[in-house]
């Protein structure tokens, strides 16, 4: 199972020989497992020249005789000759490609994991609440709650012969009190899930009317959480709870990249808490002050780092000015700052090309 666990310790990850690192897209409605192997095969010969050929046996030995075939997305890492394999099926697709370097290839799990990392759907009504907790776009669990019945309150639902039938009818007063109780419940029980998980975000379903109540009666850091709401009248199963909810965090991502790219452009431009461009980012990030990290997704340059002291930078240097050590040349120094940002916990985020105009890559600093 892929999490940030996972990822921080891929990040972690730094071999003397060559790792490779595949990504294959296996979207069942896309095409069949006989063409994802061809593909698969295709992609391993582009690099076959780069990494010995035990890693790409391991590689097709998996898809042939391991895979269960489930999800739409596939990420491998292997160095066999140094113990390493890793491979995690994703319930979300990614774009196939096969990449070979001293470190594994994280981009696009960082990416994955800005987007489907961990959240909470939570359908809400008068009576119950329905609740979803989701990691890398996985469903791992979901529980349902029931509250008092505020059946024969419900509009629509039959005339007022059903109304009338048995029992003294509920006052206005008494079913307002009914559902505030009910929320209120829902409520602790929907803070009691968020603690058992942190997602860090969290989605409510619900009429309009019916979340406005909720959202008093949750406490504030749980409300703080609440990413998005939306109505719940056209979310039916849990396949469209999934899909739906997939939708909102694509919204709420490209929303929240745009304003971080703002936010790094407008501290650069201000000699402020940002920086942009690859020399300045390598900069920053060697000493260790990225707090967010953003970079476009096609965004590749050669670089060197430090054999010493892991020293970053895009520029030939004869001595490492920091520890006298030599620099080796590297294939990817964007992807090595991406690495290295996730190692430290810093944040990174993968955003559409183009979005960072000329400069391609920018940091906002902790400090
Ligand atoms: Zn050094």
């Amino acid at each position: 199972m892929f999490d940030e666990t996972a990822l921080r310790e891929l990040a972690s990850i730094q071999t003397e020989g060559p790792i490779l690192s595949v990504y294959l897209n296996v979207d069942p409605t896309r095409r069949t497992a006989e063409e994802y192997k061809l593909e698969l095969r295709e992609l391993l010969k582009q690099v076959s020249s780069e990494v010995p050929a035990e890693d790409l046996e391991v590689a097709k030995r998996y898809i042939e005789y391991e895979y269960d075939w489930s999800g739409r997305g596939l990420a491998m890492f292997s160095n066999a000759a140094e113990g390493i394999w890793y491979v995690y099926p994703l319930a979300v697709p990614v774009r196939s490609g096969a990449t070979v370097a001293r470190r594994p290839y994280i981009s696009p799990l960082v990416e994955i994991d800005g987007l489907y990392g961990k959240y909470v759907v939570a359908l809400i009504d008068r009576q119950g609440g329905e609740f979803y907790y989701f990691q890398m776009g996985e469903l791992m669990d979901q529980v349902g709650m029931e509250g008092e019945d505020v059946r024969h309150t419900r509009r629509g639902r039959g005339s007022s012969v059903h109304g009338m039938r048995g029992g003294s009818p509920i006052s206005g007063r008494h079913e307002a009190a009914l559902v505030q109780r009910n929320l209120k419940d829902i409520a602790a029980d929907l803070v009691d899930f968020c603690q058992k998980y942190h997602p860090r975000r969290l989605l409510l379903g619900g009429s309009e009317h019916t979340l406005a109540q909720f959202m008093d009666a949750l406490p504030p850091a749980t409300r703080e959480l609440v990413a998005d709401t939306f109505s719940s009248e056209s979310v039916l199963n849990d396949a469209e709870v999934r899909e739906h909810s997939f939708r909102l965090l694509n919204a709420l991502e490209e929303h929240e990249h745009t304003r971080a790219i703002n936010t790094v452009r407008t501290q650069a431009a201000k000699g402020m808490n940002g920086v942009v461009g690859l020399d300045q980012t390598l900069s920053v990030a060697n000493e260790g002050r990225v707090q967010v990290l953003v970079v476009e997704r096609s965004y590749h340059q050669p670089g060197y780092q430090c054999q010493g002291c892991g020293y970053l930078t895009a520029q030939q240097m004869d001595r490492c000015v920091f520890c006298g050590g030599t620099f080796t040349e590297i294939p990817d120094a964007v992807e090595a700052v991406v690495t290295q940002v996730v190692d430290k916990g810093g944040n990174v985020k993968v955003v559409n090309d183009g979005q960072l105009i000329e400069a391609r890559v920018g940091a906002l600093l902790r400090y």
